[in-house]
């Protein structure tokens, strides 16, 4: 259990859930069936480790069945329990929900550290636990839907999408039992950086709203901003590379398991993390100072700290240490309830996990329909689309007598290819999202964060479907 100083993560997830919940009209009963977690699986099983067995523990929480399939990552971490899983599989409900994708909430966990075993003793143990599941009915394409997250990503989601076949062949949409799986096992492209890419756009809206920046005193836009990141893992490395990239941010500072550097003239992400390939570590990174610890990062000043880790960095003890202006959680949790109050006092904007990483949920989402569709994005429309702008350019050159570039004409009559249209889809999800939220907050003057206006948006969303549904018998 991942414990700050006085609230574990479930705790601070359901604290969020009561502030936020008292600025909503939605009854006592309802409230309580979205709180609470409806079902959790926990197993023990053996993995056969050279000539030992060695007992795997390990949890699938489905939060909540209002919509289905459930949907949510598989942690592989040794400090993975049960209610670490329950926290993050409740955190998965809201998020669905405030990205409109029409899942519940789950989660799984197996307690390891993946650096303990070899690559194929960790196939061994993801294959027995995909078993587990499938033998308990935990897992399908229409039941519970898994996903990447930390210490997993696309291999693991091979191995599951394998076993399941392997158990389930005469099933047509078996590709759908899980998402974040390689583009060429039933993958989609940009599923692997939408988390990152997520993060981006969720940042990116937050600083072209003026008010928002104002009450900051930053400028407008996200163009130079000073950033520091905590954990260069699949989100930390994309968030990083994406916004340099497209954003034209200057990343002063970042922190990993093995420490944390800084640099003034900023740290192109792309290069260090060349360099920790091949050295093993940021530290040592050329035009960089090591700082005293990896917390250290986190406390510099800074307009935007991004933390990309895991649960619990932000606590009481670090709160008050906090100097960037602006808090964009990449990883689940990362600020605790208790922080959070700190935080916003300062008058820190906090950007919530369940609204900024829901960009892998989102892409999994397409992923998914991908499946069920069984056809690529833009299989259909691509050439169609290209041919009729190629006779729209045509036209005007013709009416104008004027010649169009190669390059531009290029531009002008491509059709979209799937990664075109999931990056599309991913925007727009990300900057209708963040919308909703804002007017959330600012239309109640009570409201006291970004955090509890997305949990209004949520649970306004889930109560409708209650309402809706009507409780059964
Ligand atoms: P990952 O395993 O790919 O990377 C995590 C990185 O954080 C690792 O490089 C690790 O060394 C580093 N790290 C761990 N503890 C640290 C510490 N104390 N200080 C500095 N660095 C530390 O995991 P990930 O998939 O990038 O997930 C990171 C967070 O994002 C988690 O909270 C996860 O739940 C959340 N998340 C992930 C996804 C996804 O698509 N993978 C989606 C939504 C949310």
């Amino acid at each position: 259990m991942t414990k700050s100083s006085n609230s574990t993560f479930l705790e601070s997830v359901n604290r969020n859930f009561d502030k936020a919940a008292g600025y909503t009209e939605i009854s006592k009963g309802i409230l309580e069936q979205i709180k609470v977690c409806n079902a959790v699986y926990e197993i023990k099983f053996p993995v056969r480790i050279d000539d030992n067995i060695h007992v795997i523990q390990a949890f699938r929480a489905q939060h909540s069945h209002h919509r289905l399939p459930t949907k949510g990552g598989i942690r592989y971490n040794e400090n993975v329990d049960k209610e670490e899983v329950e926290a993050l599989a409740a955190l998965m409900t809201y998020k669905c929900a405030i990205v409109d994708v029409p899942f519940g909430g789950a989660k799984g966990g197996v307690k390891i550290n993946p650096k303990d075993y070899t690559e194929d003793q960790l196939e061994r143990i993801t294959r027995r636990y995909t078993t587990e599941l499938i033998r308990k009915n935990f897992i399908g394409p229409g039941i519970d839907v898994p996903a990447p997250d930390y210490g997993t990503g696309p291999r693991e989601m091979a191995w599951i999408y394998d076993t399941y076949l392997t158990f389930k062949g005469g099933d047509i949409d078996a590709a759908g039992c899980v998402t974040g799986k390689p583009v060429n096992q039933n993958g989609i492209r940009g599923r692997n950086e939408a988390t990152g890419r997520g993060v981006f756009y969720g940042l990116r809206e937050l600083c072209d709203t003026k008010e928002a920046m104002k009450k900051l005193g930053l400028s407008k836009g996200l163009s130079g901003k000073k950033v520091i990141i905590q954990g260069l893992g699949n989100v930390g490395s994309f968030t990083g590379t994406i916004m340099q990239e497209e954003g034209d941010i200057k990343v002063i500072a970042v922190s990993e398991y093995e420490g944390s550097i800084y640099s003034e003239k900023g740290i192109r992400v792309e290069d260090l993390l060349k360099y920790r390939k091949e050295k093993g570590s940021i530290l040592g990174m050329p035009g960089t100072k090591t700082l005293k610890s990896k917390e250290a990062a986190l406390e510099m000043e800074c307009d935007i700290l991004i933390p990309a880790a895991l649960e619990n960095q932000i606590t009481i003890e670090n709160a008050k240490n906090i100097k960037a202006k602006i808090i964009g959680e990449a990883a689940n949790g990362p600020v605790s309830a208790d922080a959070e109050a700190v935080l916003i006092k300062n008058g820190i904007i906090i950007v919530p996990d369940m609204y900024l990483n829901a960009g892998g949920v989102t892409v999994s989402y397409f992923e998914w329909l991908k499946n069920l569709s069984h056809m690529r994005f833009g299989r259909m429309e691509k050439r169609f689309d290209s041919n009729t702008y190629s006779n729209f350019v045509g036209l005007i050159e013709k009416l104008t007598s004027k010649k169009i570039g190669v390059k531009e004409r290029e531009f002008l009559t491509k059709g979209a290819d799937e990664i075109d249209l999931v990056r599309s889809g991913l925007e727009e999800t990300m900057v209708t999202a963040f919308q909703q939220i804002w007017e959330t907050a600012v239309s109640n003057p009570k409201i006291d964060g970004l955090r509890s206006a997305a949990f209004v948006c949520a649970l306004n969303k889930i109560s409708n479907d209650y309402l809706s549904l009507g409780i059964f018998p």
